[in-house]
């Protein structure tokens, strides 16, 4: 395993960190809560110490499941909580919701769920235009303060969001979708981080399963699932497209470094410069088998030039994954 260091916070997060979306179902079909815990029990006896949850997955399930697992691990000093807040399930939506009120509300049901009293890394889950973003730092630095949080970070903001956040708070992380198919981070995001040492725990890398090497054609998602006609990357003629992608990419990890897809698409990630974290999305055991084979190898300048080689013959058109962006509240 890879470590990296939160400055100013001494915070240890292994390079990859379990994302807990998927496995508390909304977006992904239904949830199986068994699978969940064993999955998150897995990770810790894997030594994965950072955990990536929200409020909204599984509308307190996923904040639940890890203050169980790492309750009876044992384990709450050896790993990081990285948690969120700012988002609101209303009329069985989610909206976003930065009012003071519903922040205060929405800490303390987090802290109840996770068993804990203090919020290692809290984040901004997605800016909301109805709420000033300095009134958002001013309550996340009041948090630090208070010793109720270890780090501030935000989600899906932009260079310009994060300035404005910054003249209020200090910014330890950001968390930005990013992977091989989707790359719109590397003309902003990213190096506006590198510039102002803001740490990154980069979402979807493996871009919702589909860089996970198992999808074909016949592939079916169930009822409920993003995959089934919500993301515009599993839906023809695109997904076509991806799955040539994902045949060539596989080919090449494996002939070139005996790995398989995922470990070459979240390999890639964490050789991008500015990367500090993938937050693995899993929801059964099995799917961490892998991440034993992504220590010891890197990925040298002529594999880089291969892998841009595929992916300009089969997907040249670059999608940005915008359809996840949660309205704001109805003002
Ligand atoms: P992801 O990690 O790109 O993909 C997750 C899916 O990949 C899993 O559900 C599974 O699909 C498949 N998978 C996992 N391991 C695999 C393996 N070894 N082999 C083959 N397939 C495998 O997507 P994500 O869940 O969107 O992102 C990861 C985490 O980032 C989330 O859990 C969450 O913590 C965070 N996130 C944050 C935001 C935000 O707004 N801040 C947004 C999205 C995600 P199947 O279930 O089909 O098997």
């Amino acid at each position: 395993m890879e470590f990296f260091t939160l400055a100013e916070t001494g915070l240890k997060l292994s390079r990859v960190g379990l994302g807990t979306w998927s496995m508390t179902g909304d977006w992904w079909g239904p949830a199986d809560p068994q699978k969940a815990y064993a999955t998150l029990r897995q990770a810790i006896d894997l030594g994965v110490t950072l955990f990536d949850t929200a409020p909204a997955y599984g509308r307190g399930l996923s904040e639940e499941l890890l203050g169980q697992a790492i309750r009876d691990a044992g384990c709450r000093d050896q790993v990081v909580i990285a948690t969120k807040a700012g988002l609101q399930w209303v009329n069985g939506k989610v909206v976003r919701n930065c009012s003071r009120s519903w922040l205060a509300q929405d800490l303390e049901n987090s802290l109840r769920r996770l068993q804990t009293d203090v919020i290692d890394i809290y984040q901004v889950h997605w800016p909301d235009p109805l709420e000033p973003l300095e009134e958002t730092a001013a309550f996340f630095r009041q948090l630090l303060q208070e010793g109720k949080i270890r780090a501030i970070g935000v989600s899906n903001f932009s260079p310009q969001q994060m300035e404005r956040f910054r003249q209020v708070a200090p910014l330890h992380t950001a968390q930005p979708p990013y992977n091989l198919f989707e790359r719109q981070i590397e003309a902003d995001v990213l190096p506006y981080c590198r510039a102002n040492g803001i740490a990154t725990l980069i979402y979807s890398p493996l871009c919702r399963g589909l860089l996970g090497g198992r999808m074909t054609p016949q592939t079916t998602f169930p009822p409920g699932d993003l995959r089934g006609g919500i993301d515009p990357k599993f839906v023809e003629p695109r997904y076509s497209q991806y799955l040539k992608a994902t045949e060539a990419l596989s080919r090449f990890a494996r002939d070139r470094y005996g790995k398989t897809l995922a470990q070459l698409a979240v390999r890639w990630l964490l050789d991008q410069p500015g990367v500090s974290v993938a937050l693995w999305g899993a929801r059964k055991p099995h799917h961490l088998e892998a991440i034993s084979g992504l220590w010891g190898w890197s990925l040298d300048a002529e594999a880089m030039q291969t892998i841009e080689d595929i992916l300009q013959r089969y997907v040249p058109e670059s999608i940005p994954p915008s359809f996840m962006s949660p309205p704001a509240r109805a003002a």
